[in-house]
């Protein structure tokens, strides 16, 4: 079959984990929009870009020789052949990324790859974001976001950090990222036909069972 499948939310939402396991299932590629930022970010940063000058930003949003992978089970990232899977989840390239997506024509950039990459699939694909059931493939087949409360995405994202951080540092990660991207992309409410989902008391199991009903139904 051919579907696109278009899943946004907020940091911590476990959209992510969901989307993944979702394209295992229906034997689907998977794209993660969000480690395309992270990439170029990563690029920026490594090139001296100046982030206070938006020109400078676009420049390396289309300079950047990204490479991502689609396959679900074999995830990596590329910049120029340097493998950054990694690195592109540092806190110091975290706390830079929205300064890449807050820039609408660096945004302009990232979404045309994306919907290449859509296309390259064959619309057979699990694509997720911020901004992919309302920009990137607002003609997608099933379009879900993905909420959870603050409490259950920053417990979340703790868990995934190793429990390692403290709770004024993961807030400033979670909720200070949200606010500044919620500036350039409307992710919190959703959009005509967009059906939300608030998994903060589901697990991950009920999470993918109820996404997987909403794709086939
Ligand atoms: O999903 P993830 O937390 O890895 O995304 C990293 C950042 O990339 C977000 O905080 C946001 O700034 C940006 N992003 C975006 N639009 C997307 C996906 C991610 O602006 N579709």
């Amino acid at each position: 079959i051919q579907v696109v499948v278009a899943i946004d939310g907020p940091s911590g939402s476990g959209k992510s984990t969901v989307s993944k396991e979702i394209a295992r299932r229906l034997n689907l590629g998977y794209l993660d929009t969000g480690a395309m930022y992270r990439a170029v970010t990563w690029w920026a940063m490594h090139e001296g870009t100046d982030f206070a000058e938006p020109s400078a930003v676009v420049e390396a949003a289309r300079n950047a020789p990204v490479e991502i992978s689609t396959d679900p089970d074999h995830q990596f990232v590329r910049v120029g052949g340097t493998d950054v899977t990694d690195a592109i989840r540092t806190p110091e390239v975290t706390s830079q990324v929205s300064s890449v997506a807050t820039v609408p024509a660096a945004r302009e950039v990232l979404v045309q790859r994306q919907r290449g990459i859509i296309a390259d699939s064959g619309r057979r694909i699990v694509a997720e974001g911020r901004d992919i059931t309302t920009v990137v493939a607002p003609d997608a087949e099933a379009r879900i976001l993905l909420v959870a409360s603050e409490q259950a995405r920053m417990n979340r994202r703790g868990a995934q950090l190793g429990g390692s951080q403290d709770a004024e540092a993961l807030r400033q990660q979670v909720v200070g990222r949200d606010a500044k991207d919620s500036t350039v992309v409307n992710f919190s409410t959703a959009a005509d036909g967009v059906v939300t989902l608030d998994n903060s008391e589901l697990t991950l199991e009920q999470s993918v069972t109820a996404v997987m009903d909403l794709v086939l139904r």
